[in-house]
């Protein structure tokens, strides 16, 4: 018998594993930050022993979720702007707060109240790109969380840059602070194609590749975006970012709303999307075309983008979102069914943030990044169809436990390394201008 640190029991398992995608009364065994088990109780039990065993009965575990596009500070901006288009939402109201706002102070408890909540609702890596970057990071990793940060950069000023120069250079800094590190992978985000010159675009790619980190930015998230481009620039956003050389290196378009036939023809196998249905619900930016995506075999993952714009870090409610609004606007019920979006959610976020070897799914030599859905709720009964019930019907307050890396950080739904009253009493007391 082996000793492991811990082995957790459930009565199902969705691995999103190809090999073993369903293993019914299953368990998971974990030594440190690793699974070295995935399989049914009776075969782990045989070949394990632990002190420590999580029998959580009629719960369903699966991997940890990954949210490929957040802002995560943004969380103290939350319902300060509504019902607005994203044009007039950005620049009347989000980037004047942030001038005034946007502090050390205000991104590390942002991102602290960000990360309970994302956690809470299952979520174990997070992809972010805002200001201070390196102070997100810090608090990333204090609460045990593995995440994806790209240090925003704009074409000029900016909270944590006095010009692109200075935004490039502590992108720089960033990089080589946190490279390599176990948790926190280092990125760059140029924020859009319409706040970032198209040379500056050249030099994130290079940067990106001369480093070897994901790059990321906002790509066609509105319907106007290409046409007031090509007036600007004389090309379509695409070319330029063909052009610019960032469809050589990893590269993460969030929204990806509004490509046509040459868009779609000119991305590579390079480039994966974040999909935040709730955001451009909520935006009324359009609907993405997720199906078409699939069809050119690009990874689509899903994000809820910025809390301002959602409002809230509810994973499942993105989930389910992404579900259905696929089937209406192809008007085929087939669309995004419930194991692709079940696939979105882990695997393929984990493909789109290039995670796939250390996370997004429950393997043998994978972190054990690992979540438990309580299946007690009524809303789960009967249990026909395990990934209906997983994205049809789930809900973010039914995740009662999760591990990132092997460290336990929510516990019987209750956060175990941060006091949710004090938390809340700290945003209650931090002033927004
Ligand atoms: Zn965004």
């Amino acid at each position: 018998m082996r000793k492991v640190d811990f082995i957790v029991s459930a009565d199902a398992i969705l691995t999103a594993n190809s090999q073993q995608p369903f293993i019914e009364k299953g368990a998971v065994a974990v030594q440190g930050s690793k699974i070295v088990g995935v399989e049914t109780q009776g075969k782990i039990l045989q070949q394990y022993e632990s002190k420590k065993i999580f029998s959580l009965g009629d719960s369903l575990l699966t991997p940890g979720l990954i949210n490929t596009h957040a802002h995560l500070p943004m969380s103290l901006l939350r319902g300060i702007a509504n019902d607005l288009s994203l044009d007039e939402w950005l620049t009347k109201h989000i980037f004047p707060k942030e001038r005034q706002n946007c502090s050390k102070e205000f991104v590390r408890l942002g991102t602290e109240l960000a990360l309970s909540e994302l956690l809470l609702s299952g979520v174990t890596t997070v992809c972010d790109m805002y200001f201070f970057e390196d102070d997100i990071a810090e608090v990333c990793e204090e609460m045990g969380m593995r995440s994806v940060l790209g240090q925003s950069l704009f074409s000029g000023e900016a909270p944590d840059q006095a010009s692109f120069e200075e935004g490039f250079h502590r992108a720089e800094r960033f990089i080589s602070r946190w490279k390599g590190h176990e948790l926190v992978s280092p990125a760059l985000a140029p924020h859009a194609p319409y706040s970032v010159d198209p040379d500056q675009f050249r030099r994130c790619a290079e940067l990106a590749k001369d480093s070897s980190v994901l790059l990321m930015s906002h790509i066609l998230e509105t319907k106007t975006e290409d046409s007031h481009f090509q007036k600007r620039y004389g090309m379509s956003v695409t070319e330029m970012l063909e052009d610019s050389g960032c469809f050589e290196v990893p590269f993460l378009m969030a929204h990806f709303v509004w490509p046509n036939d040459s868009d779609l023809k000119r991305v590579t196998k390079n480039v994966a999307i974040a999909h935040c249905p709730q955001s451009n619900l909520k935006l009324a930016d359009g609907f993405c075309p997720v199906q078409r995506l699939h069809d050119c075999e690009l990874t689509v993952g899903l994000g809820t983008d910025g809390p301002a714009s959602n409002n809230d870090f509810d994973f499942f409610a993105e989930i389910q979102t992404a579900a259905l609004i696929q089937k209406a606007i192809t008007e085929n019920p087939e669309s995004l069914k419930a194991n692709k979006v079940f696939e979105m959610a882990t695997l393929d976020g984990a493909k789109a943030l290039a995670l796939q070897d250390k996370v997004g799914s429950l393997q043998v030599g994978k972190c054990a990044d690992i979540i438990a859905i309580s299946r007690d709720g009524l809303h789960h009964w009967p249990h026909h169809d395990v990934y209906a019930e997983f994205t049809y019907a789930t809900k973010a307050s039914d995740v009662t436990h999760v591990w990132v890396n092997g460290e336990l950080l929510v516990e019987n739904k209750k956060l175990t390394r941060v006091d949710q009253k004090d938390l809340r009493t700290r945003v209650k007391n931090f002033s927004i201008r």
